[in-house]
């Protein structure tokens, strides 16, 4: 959905929406439920409220998929795409707030999707305590145990078992 700025009556908007966001390498496409206020102040725009997202994600250590549940805050102040090329600096009252541009419409695609990835791990884990895959044998090793680094040595052991070899001859 796109939101036109002209659009937007003086005493505001509310967006109540689900739409079906893509989400590149991240995740499939997930299904996004938001509310959001949409308000007009001067030349900025502001969105403000929450959205909701179910994401389906492999994990970086045992390439399992799971989902995963975000509910974001969103907080987004947008300013004339033209005062961006002016090289205006602006100046945010809060740091919770995001920053966009507009030129004459906002899309809320776009919108969901930097959000979901702003809050989403580049390396995502099924689970903190996730124990990943075997480099060795390839066993998944939240499911069994396998022994490859106990037949390991560690090499600074190596190092002084060549040395008592040495001390034996
Ligand atoms: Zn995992
Ligand atoms: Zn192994």
């Amino acid at each position: 959905m796109k939101i036109l700025i002209a659009d937007i009556p003086d005493e505001g908007l509310e967006v109540d929406i689900t739409e079906k966001v893509s989400l590149d390498d991240v995740s499939q496409p997930s299904t996004v439920k938001a509310r959001l206020d949409v308000t007009k102040a001067e030349q900025e725009i502001i969105i403000a409220g929450s959205l909701q997202a179910e994401l389906q994600l492999q994990c970086s250590r045992c390439l399992r998929d799971f989902r995963r549940s975000l509910d974001i805050p969103v907080n987004v102040v947008y300013h004339p795409l033209e005062e961006e090329k002016k090289g205006e600096r602006h100046e945010l009252m809060d740091d919770e707030m995001d920053l966009g541009f507009y030129r004459d419409e906002i899309d809320l695609q776009e919108l969901f999707r930097e959000q979901i990835l702003l809050n989403t791990q580049m390396k995502p884990l099924c689970d903190e305590q996730c124990k990943g895959i075997c480099p060795h044998c390839g066993t998944d090793l939240n499911i069994s145990a396998c022994d490859c680094s106990s037949r390991q040595t560690d090499p600074r052991l190596e190092v002084l078992r060549k040395l008592f070899d040495k001390g034996k001859e």
